[in-house]
């Protein structure tokens, strides 16, 4: 078991995911920051050469793009385009720069729902493995022109969460224009750096609450729920400052360098994982604390006899939040029966009711809170 207390180096050999957002690539007006990739071609040939085969998450497709629209994005299609146009742009520098010992260049372009469809889970999985194992740099964006949900700030972040965990990464390093995170906006002068915490530690819930970031950057909300992801995966996740070959190699050898965050124990499937953070709920059930200690620590599925309250509206299949009666996140689910239903249920036993038992079958549900 390693030490809880402070950072580690990435156990030998394995992958280790750098994530690069859109302000640290391009200038304000959009042109591409070529010395900026340069710098980030360096650190990724460093880490090939310190024995880690290395995935690049890039951000910068819509920035490198948006001169290519006269009147500049007026909606998320515009915002599509503008994706297609600066992703050509941004792969042609990665092109030139990143080729080196040996290693060949390749792009790879996914969406969010990949853990969703077992299939497109296995190919993205096999893909991005035998890249490593030819030492083809994969270089990763979000297929923004499909995305269905259109383009969302901070969806990177959690993209490369999900990357890391197609690797089996040994580390997740998020860089950004910050120094890591701080206990309160350290723009208001009164946040304390945090140089390591516990991906369940309440603090981060705090964190997270901050405001995203004026370019593409999605802010420290979406990167504690990278790292919270990845952390679910049994990986860490360095949050460190971009632009310095420097601050990557003080990763390397484990020392603390911006923010440190340390997985549990506990490892999610990818389908978990899709059902923890993969997409967005569509409401919440309230239960009591019986019901509480029933998932956590009992195994079970949730009963209608322990839901106190629900919110929103939903059909059979829907995915919800499960919370305590203090509000804290117990876990999600996909739900055995519409809101409608549920409601006519709460707090019935199911001899009462005649229907079948449960709310959301233990099969269909990730349970994140813990002991
Ligand atoms: N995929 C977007 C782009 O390349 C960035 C999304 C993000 O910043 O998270 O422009």
């Amino acid at each position: 078991m390693s030490d809880l207390n402070r950072p580690q180096a990435p156990p030998p050999g394995l992958p280790i995911v750098l994530k690069v957002g859109s302000s640290s690539l391009t200038h304000p007006d959009g042109s591409v920051n070529q010395p900026a990739i340069e710098r980030v071609a360096e650190q990724v040939d460093y880490l090939w050469k310190a024995g880690h085969p290395a995935v690049l998450v890039s951000s910068g497709a819509v920035a490198a793009g948006t001169a290519a629209l006269p009147k500049g994005p007026t909606d998320t299609t515009d915002l599509q385009v503008a994706a297609a146009v600066g992703q050509t742009r941004l792969m042609s520098y990665y092109s030139r720069v990143l080729p080196s010992s040996g290693r060949q260049v390749g792009q790879v372009l996914l969406t969010v729902d990949v853990l969703q469809t077992r299939a497109q889970y296995l190919h993205a999985r096999g893909t991005l493995n035998r890249m490593l194992e030819h030492s083809i740099v994969p270089v990763v964006n979000e297929n923004d022109t499909v995305a269905i949900h259109g383009w969302k700030m901070g969806d990177n972040d959690r993209l490369s969460a999900i990357v890391a965990h197609l690797v089996s990464a040994g580390l997740l390093v998020l860089l950004t224009d910050t120094d890591g995170l701080y206990t309160a906006d350290p723009r208001s002068g009164e946040g304390a750096p945090i140089p390591l915490v516990r991906h369940r530690d309440s603090i981060l819930d705090k964190v997270a609450s901050g405001a995203p970031g004026p370019v593409g950057s999605g802010g420290v909300g979406t990167k504690v729920k990278a790292a919270r992801m990845a952390a679910w995966s049994g990986i860490p996740t360095v949050i460190a400052p971009s632009g310095s070959l420097e601050v990557i190699e003080a990763i390397i050898r484990g020392e603390p360098t911006g923010t440190y965050v340390v997985p549990g124990r506990t490892k999610l499937s990818a389908w978990k994982l899709w059902l923890a953070f993969g997409e967005q709920p569509s409401g919440t059930l309230r239960i009591d604390q019986g019901a509480v200690r029933a998932l956590v620590s009992g195994g079970s599925s949730l009963l209608p006899v322990g839901i106190t309250h629900l919110e929103g509206e939903f059909a059979a299949g829907a995915l919800v939040e499960v919370r305590s009666p203090a509000g804290e996140l117990v876990g999600k689910g996909l739900v055995g029966s519409g809101s409608e239903e549920i409601k006519g249920r709460i707090g019935k036993r199911s001899t009462d009711t005649g229907q079948t038992a449960e709310v959301i079958h233990r099969d269909r549900m990730v349970v994140l809170l813990v002991d």
